[in-house]
């Protein structure tokens, strides 16, 4: 660690506690070549969580991409933004489970769509519509199709032989 006031990298530290609750480690420091002290502090670094879309290009995960994402789904839909921001924290956490780094894109529309359609179908069907991107096209069919199959069949719309 530099010396703030002589720039020396010679130093002890004569006091190590915990600060922030336990988050940090507060350091006291004394300066080899000074002799004066200055304070640092240790935190633990985020840890970025890589996701590769489509075409293999790398970003870090996005909650706030998938809050916007969920609210424009949710819209007039009766869910709550707590219900919204409880999908986001477990996706994210769902993935930072998951090995693979970076985690595919498409895997996080999955799990996105797999919590919203438990909640609402028009929300998922909107998300799902909307983020195809997140899905390969075929699964978003798939999907589709697997909603529609629930969906009882109308009366009288057998096609006459
Ligand atoms: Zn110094």
């Amino acid at each position: 660690m530099r010396c703030p006031y002589c720039t020396s990298e010679e130093d002890k530290v004569i006091d190590s506690r915990l600060a922030e609750e336990g988050r940090a480690i507060r350091r006291r420091r004394e300066c080899i070549a000074c002799g004066r002290r200055y304070t640092t502090f240790e935190r633990a670094e985020e840890v970025p969580l890589l996701v590769a879309k489509r075409g293999g290009v790398e970003e870090s995960f996005d909650r706030t991409k998938i809050i916007e994402g969920l609210n424009r789904a949710c819209k007039n839909r009766p869910i709550t933004q707590s219900e919204v921001e409880s999908i986001a924290d477990d996706v994210e956490e769902a993935m930072r489970a998951d090995g693979r780094r970076p985690v595919p894109s498409a895997e996080i529309g999955r799990e996105v769509l797999e919590r919203l359609r438990l909640l609402d179908e028009v929300a998922y069907l909107r998300f799902a519509s909307v983020y195809k991107d997140f899905q390969e096209l075929t699964d978003f069919e798939r999907e589709l199709g697997l909603l529609l199959k629930k969906s009882p069949p109308k009366q009288g719309a057998e096609e006459s032989p």
